[in-house]
């Protein structure tokens, strides 16, 4: 390709909404043009750099027996009735209603449609185990589109379901997926952990998120530096001290006047305790129910944890209305004897039976000192449920070891679960088993985000000049950039073009009439990975300068032949391939 016949609008300046490397970078390259919030148009060069990610995946899942579909992109509200997942999908589903009053949705994800669509073809465990698979455009009305492509509104996912008649024979999908995962991504030069996650709204038991270690990732990873666990912070499970039953009686504590003090920050310093020994409240709604969680005042909510404890769906904090509604006066909420009736209350289960702690006195401006819960946490008709509520912290205790955990931020690249028979039920997918049972098969599901794949390889793959793409997903793996000015000197460059082209070498021209300036920064922005420069040293001495840019090393090729330059180009190639397996930590 020449770039006289191509598109390359470069600019210098990053663009103003852009905040990530790779939102800037893309905009700056012209790999993308933003259309409006969340939603992006892909330009040539863009767009092939996401065709060979898209390739890797597309051979992998191939390779690893699953079958390529394509389903419509809208679904219709039917299915997602059947799951029961219309309304739980909430805001972030486009919804919208044909001429006929029938109401749709732009898929944000096809585990109904694949249900639908394979029922009738699964019939007997003879057509088990199977693994369908699309890469397909799906629709996500994100709170905050933000990332550049990387929380996008309209992206390509490869989404992926199995079935199975068994949990044994799941698993062994689950487990070849998951090897199939650290080819995809380490064939594209990431580096990913898979994590411990939460399953969410999907049902389903085991699940884990491939990540990659990022300072803008929107994930926290608690990792283990000693026997390698790996877990989102929404799903580690906080390892208590034990603590003896209730060795001390309930005490009610002393009223204390604390004027002003609403936070737990004013009230420990302004009582002269250690916000552990503090108790926070956190007052919120639950699927429209009341619910109010007690924890220790140094920790936080973790929401996914009290969602699975609770069975709510959607949570947000209490408004005014709600607050008086419970009896409940903010920033002094405590322990209380008789809740409203129509109010959850969960504990979580680090608070101490025997701890005196400083708790609110469900009274303006007042506190209490020296409560102790005692024997109403266990007892049999206590009001508060007890439950691991909070969010793991950076030295809390491995759940696997007990060793202090280290704290990542990571950005989720890829997301796999078994799902159970959740939506088989739900459509009542039934197989006949080897006896002629029927059977509800299970299900597992796999997921990447290939937009986000790219932004993210081009976060790890940054540098002052711009991007330096792995060699397996580059626009091109070899640009040449002519800095000739007489017609037969440009004649020889485009004699190399065509051999280097003719060898089936994936090769970009410059040979625009531009200053090589200009021509240099632009390569070293977009980022291909192999860089031939033509210029005074060529014409006078046959020497062609190579310039490897992910390392910037440089070698002189003194042309005797296309078949020495193939050769040596071949090499580099070869080696920046190998290099990739590497990153595959
Ligand atoms: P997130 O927590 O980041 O919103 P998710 O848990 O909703 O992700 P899944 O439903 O598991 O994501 O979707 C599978 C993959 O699709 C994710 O791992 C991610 O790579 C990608 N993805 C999800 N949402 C978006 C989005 N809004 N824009 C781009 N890619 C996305
Ligand atoms: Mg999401």
């Amino acid at each position: 390709m020449k770039a006289s016949q191509y598109l390359l609008p470069t600019t210098k300046d990053d663009p103003q909404d852009a905040v990530v490397a790779s939102h800037k970078l893309m905009i700056r390259s012209g790999l993308v043009r933003k259309s409006h919030s969340g939603l992006y148009s892909y330009l040539p060069m863009g767009l092939r750099i996401l065709k060979k990610i898209e390739s890797i995946i597309r051979q992998e899942m191939n390779h690893a027996g699953a079958l390529e579909f394509e389903l419509p992109i809208l679904t219709p509200s039917e299915f997602w009735q059947t799951s029961g997942r219309w309304d739980k999908m909430g805001k972030e589903m486009f919804r919208l209603k044909d001429r006929h009053d029938n109401e749709s949705c732009l898929g944000p994800t096809h585990e109904e449609s694949f249900c639908h669509l394979m029922k009738p073809m699964l019939k007997s465990y003879k057509d088990l185990p199977i693994n369908v698979y699309q890469m397909h455009t799906k629709f996500r009305d994100e709170i905050r589109p933000r990332y550049g492509v990387i929380r996008s509104r309209e992206f390509t996912m490869k989404d992926a379901y199995s079935f199975h008649l068994n949990d044994e024979s799941l698993d062994e999908t689950y487990q070849l997926m998951r090897r199939t995962y650290r080819s995809i991504f380490g064939r594209m030069g990431l580096a990913t952990i898979p994590v411990q996650a939460d399953s969410g709204n999907m049902g389903g038991s085991d699940s884990e998120e491939f990540m990659v270690v990022s300072p803008i990732g929107e994930e926290t990873l608690m990792i283990c530096p000693s026997c390698g666990y790996n877990g989102n912070i929404e799903k580690t499970a906080l390892v208590l001290k034990p603590d003896s039953l209730a060795a001390k009686p309930s005490s009610d504590g002393t009223r204390v006047e604390t004027p002003n003090a609403k936070s737990i920050q004013d009230v420990a310093s302004l009582l002269s305790v250690d916000p552990s020994h503090t108790i926070k409240a956190v007052a919120m709604m639950g699927d429209g129910q009341g619910v109010l969680v007690f924890l220790p005042g140094d920790r936080e909510l973790n929401e996914a944890k009290l969602k699975n404890a609770s069975g709510f769906n959607e949570l947000h904090a209490m408004g005014q209305k709600d607050l008086e509604k419970y009896n409940l006066i903010a920033g002094y909420i405590g322990p209380h004897t008789s809740f409203h009736p129509g109010l959850k209350v969960y504990l979580d289960s680090s608070i101490s039976a025997n701890q005196e702690y400083v708790v609110g006195a469900n009274e303006f401006e007042y506190h209490k000192k020296g409560f102790i819960f005692g024997e109403i946490i266990h007892a049999k008709d206590s009001q508060y449920e007890s439950f691991d509520l909070v969010l793991a912290r950076k030295g809390d205790a491995c759940p696997n070891c007990g060793t202090g955990l280290s704290e990542e931020k990571g950005i989720e690249v890829g997301h796999i679960f078994k799902l159970g028979q959740k939506y088989t039920k739900a459509f009542e997918m039934k197989v006949l088993d080897k006896n002629g049972k029927t059977q509800d098969p299970t299900m597992g599901c796999y997921g990447i985000g290939v937009n986000r794949c790219m932004a993210t390889i081009i976060e790890q793959c940054n540098d002052d000049k711009g991007i330096f793409w792995p060699i397996s997903v580059a626009p091109f793996e070899v640009c040449i950039v002519n800095i000739t000015k007489k017609e037969e000197d440009t004649a020889k460059v485009e004699g190399i073009y065509q051999s280097l082209k003719q060898a089936g070498i994936d090769v970009f021209w410059d040979d625009r009439d531009l200053g090589p300036g200009f021509k240099f920064k632009d390569s070293e922005l977009i980022g291909f990975p192999i860089r031939l420069t033509l210029g005074k040293d060529f014409v006078e001495k046959n020497e062609i300068n190579i310039l490897i840019r992910k390392s910037g090393q440089e070698i002189k090729h003194t042309f005797t032949n296309f078949e020495n330059l193939k050769k040596q180009i071949a090499d580099i190639t070869q080696e920046l391939y190998s290099d990739l397996g590497a990153s595959n930590v």
